[in-house]
């Protein structure tokens, strides 16, 4: 691959790029070089407007009619079903609901329910905290009975073994963007006749998935990065169809009942995905996420990916050619093994990404010494990225030590 050298290439590439309209789709302030999408993705203009008709018209004029005239009851299913192609899954095993890590929860009990004489949760080490934290809650839960064995990434496929009932793990490393592959390990889990539970947080709207494909069991994750759905948009979870009627919830609610509104002492779980949803969800949330999706209608996978890869071959080749020795790759060099962010480790990191931060380049700092930046296609320019690493450059040469920052409660 062939890079820009120069803005003006950068500018070029841009003028030719299959997704540059889709940035007139995002509200974003000029002057600002925006990092951070594989935290909180921009806003979209739909996103806004599809939220102010869901309280202004619906919520206030409609009231509580709005559960049947506007569709509201089955909007986790609606907007589960317009994930399902990003996933490479069926509109009808995509529900979305609850948190990220209360959907791990849901899942993880339910699997926890069907172990047999299984006793062990693989995961890695270095996960996500939630995906760790989650699991030894449920280990708690089950008075010890089950056993969360988390290792470093190169010994989770020798872990998983005749002991083991589910092994979670995050596609997309959260930190260092590091890609597991996602087929082989799904085939290596089922080997072992053990099931396995993929976060999908930084995958989704970052690269193509096909669930299917490899018939991975059950699937979590974020809607509020690459699919831009808002700050704390619901998540989505995935049980691949044949599942579902074997696997109920540890969290078993009234809105995941059978018939919800015949109001029964009995729990009696509803077919299907429905049994996962839980308590009466956000429809204001719901509704900016909503928006959010429209954008994916019109969209290919493959040109996310491949803009993805050039965006980030482009920022790593300009750091490489800053010649700073502090600033290093924390992620792959391979494109094929990262998903769609880059980390580099720095001594002075925090302060570093404040330094940035101040001059309009948002990406984010994860303790001790990383510093992370998201090339999110639908509204990153090849132009951004170089002038992204020209103003890293100026700030590693000033060395201002005035920048020294205290640290904020959100890094
Ligand atoms: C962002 C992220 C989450 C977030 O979970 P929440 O419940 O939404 O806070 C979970 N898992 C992974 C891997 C993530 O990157």
């Amino acid at each position: 691959m062939t890079l820009p050298a120069s803005r003006a290439e950068c500018e070029a590439w841009d003028a030719r790029d299959p997704l540059a309209p889709v940035r007139a789709r995002f509200q974003l302030k000029s002057g600002l070089i925006y990092m951070d999408g594989n935290s909180l993705g921009a806003l979209t203009h739909d996103s806004a407007a599809r939220a102010r008709a869901m309280i202004e018209d619906e919520w206030g004029n409609d009231l509580i009619r709005s559960w049947n005239v506007h569709g509201w009851f089955d909007l986790p299913h609606r907007l589960g079903a317009k994930i399902a192609p990003l996933i490479g899954a069926t509109a009808d095993e995509v529900l979305v609901a609850d948190s990220t890590s209360v959907n791990l929860f849901k899942l993880a009990s339910a699997a926890m329910m069907n172990r047999g004489a299984r006793h062990r949760i693989v995961t890695e080490s270095g996960n996500f905290p939630s995906d760790i934290y989650v699991l030894q809650g449920l280990a708690a839960l089950s008075g010890a009975a089950i056993e969360i064995i988390a290792v470093p990434r190169t010994e989770v496929i020798d872990c998983i073994d005749e002991s083991t009932f589910l092994v979670v793990l995050t596609h997309v490393h959260y930190k260092t963007a590091e890609l597991f592959d996602l087929p082989a390990i799904t085939r290596r889990a089922h080997a072992s006749g053990a099931r396995i539970l993929w976060d999908l947080s930084h995958s989704v709207g970052a690269l193509e998935l096909d669930l299917h494909a490899s018939r991975a069991d059950f699937a979590i994750g974020c809607t509020y990065k690459y699919l831009n759905g808002g700050p704390g948009a619901p998540a989505f979870l995935y049980v691949r169809r044949d599942l579902q009627d074997q696997v109920q919830p540890g969290l078993a609610a009234w809105m995941g009942h059978a018939a919800p509104f015949d109001f029964t002492d009995d729990y009696d779980p509803a077919p299907g995905m429905a049994r996962h949803r839980s308590g009466t969800p956000s429809m204001i949330a719901f509704a900016a996420l909503e928006g959010a999706l429209g954008v994916w209608d019109d969209i290919d996978l493959r040109d996310v990916r491949r803009k993805s890869v050039e965006l980030s071959e482009l920022f790593i080749g300009c750091v490489e050619a800053l010649g700073s020795p502090e600033i290093l790759l924390a992620s792959p060099r391979a494109a094929a093994r990262r998903g769609s962010h880059i980390a580099f480790s720095h001594p002075r990191g925090y302060e570093l990404m404040q330094a940035l931060i101040a001059r309009g380049v948002i990406g984010d700092f994860r303790a001790p010494d990383i510093i992370r930046f998201a090339l999110t296609p639908l509204y990153l320019r090849y132009v951004d990225v170089w002038d992204a690493v020209t103003i890293l450059g100026e700030v590693l040469l000033s060395h201002d030590r005035t920048e020294l920052l205290r640290r904020n409660a959100v890094t």
